[in-house]
Order: structure tokens, then C-alpha cells, then sequence
């Protein structure tokens, strides 16, 4: 399968250049755009995730300090980062932390997070009972929308805390003496770099934590995928049977739209100088134009997307559509599934369908194959 590659500079001077551009002038590479191209500029690798949009990190506040019981458990505090340039809030879904096994949801009194500003948060760590380093690990959720969308994804980072501990461990450590007298530790956050002083532990910056993403908890949490076996990636290409001359896209290309959809419906497609990517109208077999059912079939009557991993389908026409019998109405969103029968005509279901199919694999649909029937005549099968 071709991998999608996160986009380089390149890919963004080029997409600048040439709004329209498919490729890459520079490298080659597809261009696949942010959900909110128009408003960040951005462009994704196969992982969906925009670095304008979503851009989270933890900060530990040196000097920040605590006390704990020895046995007990302390409160671990630190800062939640939005370094965005889009002025757009970033949604704090959840946070957990772990220090072995399960993980423990933790309480956060708060959920948005705006571009350029930090917002104070805490998980708990437990059961100090011996001394050296115990790791604690802590993840969160984030959520970017965009209009009727939404992209959510999980960040974790790992925090040591060392209790009464060795001055020569890597990264950022938490440290826990006992020097105070009352009944507590105290735990004094230091950077590492041998300024570890009693007397000049109050380091000025924040410590910027390193932060990956954990996309088999995302699909395990229901955040991306389609259960936890079955991804569509941004890098699924998409094939179309049973179009007419210039009704849809080349095939074996992933969603390379400026607003990262595929639009079905009864205008034009981009290609005969319309705003669609696949024009749908009811025909017969013989390939005669019925006008009044193609007529039930809006200008833009549905997209198609990726998010999350999934594969969607919005309904943006007022006459409804059927997947599988079921009727949706304007705005209703569904998730497709491979063997999904999509019927545009709502009130006359078998005049047109589109049935869905995937090819995967392993655990990643390659190619998302769409086909028309009846097939208009002469189109390839
Ligand atoms: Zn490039
Ligand atoms: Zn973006």
C-alpha cells in the first residue's frame, strides 16, 4: 500500500502556490488537506492529524511543589498547552493516568483550551512506598472541529518522579524529599540539567514534556477506526465504477479536495467546469435520462470523507438519502461500511445505487471502491 508521508515544507509552499495542486510540485507527494484547509492551511499525513490545528503539549511548572504522604498518593500538577496559530479552541475530551496496567480517568474541571494559552491540570500519583523512580504515565484527548466536523486524537507523555532519588536520570524528574518536617514530602521539579540545588530549584521556564501519540488507545477509547481492527486511513484511495465520461475522479487516488470531501450530486464535476467530484443523474439501463427522478437529486446531495479513521458520509441534500433502506435526512452523518449500499433517490431507491467496497489490508482499507448501478453504458465495469 502507498503510505501518505507527513507533508514537508515543500508540500506546503506548493500547496500555496497552487491552491488546486494534487501533488507536490517539489516531492511528488499527494496532497491531502486539513478538514479546515481554508482556515489553517494545512495538509496531513495517512494519520489525519493536522500540526496547524492540533498542536497540544503538557508543561511541568518547575518550582511548582507539593506534599504527600509517604504511602499516600500527590497530586502531580501541570499545564496543558495549546501552541495552535488558528484561532480556533482545541477541546480537552479526557485525561487519564497510569502508572502500571489500567488506566485511572482523572477529573478536569474545564474542556476548551484556546489557541496560545495553558490551562492547569492534575493527575494522581500513588502509593510512594519505596524510594527511586516510579513512572507515571498520562494521556489526554483532544478534539479540533471544523464546521460539522470533527478530528479527535491521544497524546501521552511519561513523567518520572523520583523519590528522594539519583540526580543522573534522564529528562525532566519529579523529585520527592522528605526534608520537610511536617507529615509530608515535598516534591520539587527540576530539569535535570545539574541546577538541582535545594536553594535554586525555582527554574524559570517551563519544562515542554515529550508527547507522542497513542493510536492504539484512540481506537481502543472509540475516538478513531472502526472497532479496533479496521482503519481508513487518510491514505485510502478511492476507485469509481460506472461513471460516465468526466462523472467522477481518476481512480486510485486518496481525497486530494481543498476541503478534504468528495462531493456526489447532480451538477457538474470539476472536471466538466462544476464543483463536484462525482456527478450523479438516473438513468436507465439503456442509458436514458430520467429527469424527473435525477431532478430529486441535489446540486451537492452528499459527501464522502475520512475522519477519525472512518470512512463518512454526510447528507447535504433536502431530499434525503437511503444507506442500506434506511432513510437519512439533510445533515445526517453515517459511517460506511464495507458492502454499504448507498441509494441517492430516497423515494425511488432502486432507480440508483452505489455500493461500497474495501479492499484492505491487514488492518487498513487501501482502497474504498465506489460503484454505480445500473453502470451508465460504456463506462468501464
Ligand atoms: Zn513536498
Ligand atoms: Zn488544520
Amino acid at each position: 500500500m502507498r503510505r501518505l508521508r507527513s507533508p514537508r515544507d515543500c508540500c506546503f509552499d506548493s500547496v500555496r502556490a497552487d491552491p488546486a495542486a494534487l501533488f507536490c510540485a517539489t516531492c511528488g507527494q499527494p496532497l491531502a488537506r486539513c478538514m479546515a484547509h481554508a482556515d489553517c492551511g494545512g495538509l496531513v499525513g495517512e494519520d489525519g492529524l493536522c500540526h496547524v490545528c492540533v498542536a497540544p503539549h503538557l508543561q511541568i511548572i518547575p518550582g511548582a511543589t507539593m506534599n504527600a504522604p509517604i504511602g499516600g498518593s500527590v497530586a502531580l500538577p501541570f499545564d496543558l498547552y495549546n501552541s495552535s496559530t488558528v484561532d480556533r479552541p482545541l477541546l480537552v475530551t479526557g485525561l487519564w493516568s497510569r502508572e502500571k496496567g489500567e488506566w485511572r480517568k482523572e477529573r478536569l474541571g474545564w474542556e476548551q483550551l484556546d489557541p496560545n494559552t495553558r490551562a492547569p491540570a492534575s493527575v494522581i500519583a500513588r502509593e510512594f512506598d519505596r524510594a527511586g523512580l516510579h513512572e507515571i504515565e498520562i494521556m489526554w484527548a483532544v478534539a479540533t472541529r471544523w464546521r460539522s466536523r470533527e478530528e479527535n486524537f491521544a497524546f501521552s507523555t511519561r513523567v518520572l518522579l523520583n523519590i528522594a532519588g539519583d540526580k543522573d536520570e534522564k529528562g525532566p524528574v519529579v523529585q520527592i524529599s522528605s526534608e520537610n518536617e511536617m507529615n509530608g514530602n515535598v516534591i520539587q521539579i527540576t530539569d535535570n540539567s545539574g541546577r538541582t540545588g535545594k536553594d535554586d530549584g525555582k527554574v524559570v521556564s517551563a519544562i515542554d514534556m515529550n508527547i507522542q501519540r497513542l493510536d492504539l488507545e484512540e481506537r481502543r477509547l472509540g475516538l478513531r477506526g472502526m472497532g479496533e481492527d479496521l482503519r481508513v486511513l487518510r491514505s485510502a484511495t478511492f476507485a469509481f465504477r460506472g461513471y460516465g465520461d468526466k462523472e467522477a475522479p481518476a481512480s486510485g487516488l486518496p481525497v486530494l479536495t481543498s476541503d478534504a470531501v468528495l462531493a456526489f450530486g447532480r451538477s457538474r464535476t470539476r472536471a466538466d467546469g462544476g464543483d463536484n467530484d462525482v456527478r450523479l443523474l438516473v438513468t436507465d439501463r439503456g442509458g436514458k435520462l430520467d429527469e424527473e427522478l435525477s431532478q430529486m437529486i441535489s446540486r451537492r446531495h452528499f459527501e464522502l470523507y475520512v475522519e477519525n479513521d472512518r470512512l463518512m458520509l454526510r447528507v447535504t441534500g433536502s431530499n434525503g438519502i437511503r444507506v442500506n433502506g434506511q432513510p437519512q435526512a439533510a445533515n445526517a452523518t453515517v459511517r460506511l461500511n464495507d458492502g454499504d449500499v448507498i441509494a441517492p433517490v430516497a423515494k425511488a431507491a432502486d432507480a440508483l445505487a452505489l455500493s461500497v467496497r474495501f479492499t484492505r489490508e491487514f488492518d487498513q482499507v487501501c482502497t474504498v471502491t465506489l460503484a454505480r448501478e445500473p453502470a451508465v453504458t460504456g463506462a468501464s465495469a
